[in-house]
């Protein structure tokens, strides 16, 4: 029988994750990066009005402030984004045995004794990705 392996990637993610904790920014261009009072450091992530802004993972604070003045710019907290990282797996895990995680928001699911008993490959993602949306308020892109 042949594996059916996900590939799971949560959006984003430290920059959604500080917008669920930071309420009042929606509607902001937010970024989480380096040290925002020194204007230093890269731009580790950021949400979908910072990336319409032209906002680019790996740049400086410095050019990012440059391209949107009105940035909003958020150190990161790791802490967060671990907690959140193992609720994902926890999920991961209630459809497989065999979880890989690669980074805080990435991982390789191997489903292949769940389908069936799950449904498909595609439904086993589409069960994954609608729960971390649910649950967790991140989204998540599985294929
Ligand atoms: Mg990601």
């Amino acid at each position: 029988m042949d594996r059916v392996i996900l590939h799971s990637d949560m959006n984003s993610f430290y920059a959604s994750v500080e917008c669920l904790y930071h309420p009042e920014l929606a509607g902001l261009p937010v970024a989480v990066g380096g040290n925002p009072e020194k204007r230093h450091g890269i731009i580790l992530a950021k949400n979908e009005l910072a990336k319409k802004s032209g906002i680019k993972t790996g740049e400086t604070i410095g050019e990012a402030k440059g391209k949107c003045p009105r940035l909003v710019v958020l150190l990161p907290d790791y802490g967060r984004y671990l907690r959140f990282s193992r609720l994902a797996r926890k999920i991961y895990y209630e459809y497989s045995d065999l979880v890989e995680p690669f980074g805080l928001d990435e991982a390789w699911i191997d489903v292949t004794s769940s389908v069936g008993l799950h449904g498909s490959g595609e439904e086993i993602a589409r069960k994954i990705s609608r729960r971390i949306q649910d649950e967790l308020g991140v989204t998540v892109s599985i294929g």
